[in-house]
């Protein structure tokens, strides 16, 4: 619990220097590679005045420039920001400021499209020097030197993050070591209620969960971790990052997820594991060159950020040949505190047919909450409520939040779920997410389990409509599969069939994709939002 995560690198590195570290394309860096250029990035950094306990900001893709610069933070003593890719002007001022990131490293794209005019304006924003690095595309991809030569100059007002590396090769920063209660990285709640919060994920907290990881789906150095989730994300960060840092297993890594690119990668390094929303698994099963084959080389798979219908992981098993584990946390939980363990099948609970998310991981503790506060029996429904070493300490200069969120240390999830009698875990949906018809209470999770058994359903959304009668009612988006016809009244008629009155979408919307995050998962909020 006391180490840190430059604690855990160090080890490995020792251990393997030479052992491939990422998978990028057709390059690699082995451990010790990434250890000398996060060493260098870290004396540049110094040199700049990045001071003990600053914030390095991270804009990029799936790069390995976020490794370098992840490492680069610590050993200069700092912290890092994760930031989304997608994010633009106004949400990049925001978290800029927020975090009070002295020194940005982002793509040069990024740079200039979005970061420029937001690192220049006046205002709350302290960036004082920009690092840029260059993506791969299909041209530059045969590029052995991709990790290390500079693709094109930086733009005006940036430096190159190769050259700085060039510049201090074989050097290091002289400052204070990370504790294990320190910050390691600043991750941002996406806002859906109110203002982005920055999660303080420390050390232990990032640790913990990377040694839960390993020791859950039981993964050594020979298991390459295929890194579908974004890095900027909690799950990416713990289950991609910090796992390999750990176990001396190659992260391969793609650019952004397009399935046919990521297919490619797994012909090419076999990795073992990997962890992503479900989306992305119907995604690259559903990809017209996918084989069976292709998923040959994986012990297990997980998938985590957002609910499963049954009938999804049924279906997965029959393309892939494996079971799709459920597992269950939140970005102030450093990803997983709930998970399926390996080899074991979740129950589905009969009533609501919820898969269980599994059970809570070790030394975690989950509590069933009810209106009041109090602690309810097995079987009740009631706000999740956890503490455990991977819980954060709390969000960013905001203790107001934190008291609110995190009384005591325990983390109100906002996600409404029970306890079975055996100890199993079900998601009955988030709170907010609740439509009221007519006084019935409708999760939409529940409709949408119903609707992904519909054999041409590929991907559901319910939310609540504003309905004159009711208050609300339920309204279901719904995408097909390939080369399938159905009309919207089929669906809303095998619905029907199946659920109680108020509960059933009385209007079914065909559309050609789902909204979502880059994370996969599926933005019932912006459905909602359309409909005003
Ligand atoms: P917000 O800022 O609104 O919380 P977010 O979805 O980006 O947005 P995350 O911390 O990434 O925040 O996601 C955590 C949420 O994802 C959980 O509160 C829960 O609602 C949902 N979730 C995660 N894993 C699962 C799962 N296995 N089954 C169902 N829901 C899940």
């Amino acid at each position: 619990e006391h180490v840190t995560m430059l604690d855990l690198v160090d080890a490995t590195v020792a251990a393997t220097p030479d052992a491939p570290a990422i998978r990028y394309f057709d390059g690699t860096l082995s451990f010790g590679e990434l250890d000398a250029r996060a060493g260098a990035l870290a004396s540049a950094l110094v040199e700049d005045g990045f001071a003990p306990g600053d914030r390095l900001a991270l804009y990029l893709q799936n790069n390995p420039a976020f490794l370098i610069g992840l490492l680069a933070a610590w050993k200069a003593g700092g912290s890092a920001v994760a930031i989304n890719p997608m994010n633009k002007q106004r949400e990049l001022t925001y978290l800029l400021s927020d975090s009070g990131a002295g020194v940005l490293l982002c793509l040069d794209e990024l740079y200039e499209d979005v970061a420029r005019e937001v690192v220049a304006g006046a205002g709350e924003v302290v960036v004082r020097s920009v690092i840029t690095c260059s993506a791969l595309d299909e041209q530059t991809r045969d590029d052995a030197r991709v990790l290390t030569a500079p693709r094109r100059p930086a733009p005006e007002g940036a430096v190159d993050l190769a050259r700085l590396l060039e510049d201090h090769a074989g050097r290091t920063a002289e400052a204070p070591r990370p504790d294990a209660g320190d910050v390691a990285v600043l991750t941002y709640t996406s806002g859906t209620t109110g203002v982005p919060k920055g999660a303080m994920n420390t050390h232990a907290n990032l640790a913990f969960n990377a040694q839960t990881y390993r020791d859950w789906m039981g993964l050594g150095a020979d298991d390459a971790v295929l890194g579908v989730a974004p890095l900027f994300h909690i799950t990416g960060l713990v289950a991609h990052v910090a796992l390999t840092l750990l176990t001396g297993a190659p992260l391969v890594l793609a650019h952004r997820f397009e399935p046919g690119v990521v297919l490619d990668a797994v012909r090419e390094h076999r990795p073992r594991f990997t962890i992503g929303s479900i989306t992305v698994f119907i995604a690259l099963s559903q990809h017209p060159d996918a084989t069976r084959e292709d998923w040959a080389s994986f012990r297990c798979l997980y998938s985590g950020g957002a609910p499963i219908a049954p009938a999804v992981t049924d279906q997965l098993e029959e393309r892939t040949g494996l079971y799709v584990h459920n597992i269950y946390g939140l970005t102030e939980t450093s990803s997983p505190s709930h998970a399926v363990p390996l080899g074991v099948r979740a129950p589905v609970d009969p009533d609501s047919g919820a898969l269980s998310v599994g059970v809570p991981v070790p030394s975690t503790v989950v509590r069933i909450l009810g209106e009041d506060g109090e602690e309810l029996p097995p079987g009740e429904v009631g706000e999740i409520a956890t503490s455990g070493p991977q819980v954060v300490p709390g969000y960013w200069n905001k203790p107001e939040a934190t008291a609110e969120s995190l009384p005591g240390g325990e983390l109100r999830t906002g996600d409404v779920g029970f306890m079975d009698e055996r100890g199993w875990f079900y998601i009955v949906d988030r709170k907010k997410d609740m439509i009221n018809a007519a006084g019935y209470k409708v999760w939409p999770r529940e409709v949408e389990d119903v609707l992904y058994g519909h054999p041409a359903v590929r991907e559901a959304a319910v939310v609540g409509v504003p309905d004159a009668y009711r208050g609300e009612s339920v309204k279901a988006f719904v995408s097909l599969k390939p080369g399938v016809e159905v009309t919207a009244e089929e669906v809303v008629a095998f619905c029907k069939e199946r659920m109680a009155a108020y509960k059933y979408p009385r209007t079914v919307e065909l559309v050609a994709e789902l909204p979502k995050t880059t994370t996969g998962k599926i933005l019932r909020r912006e459905l909602r939002d359309r409909e005003g």
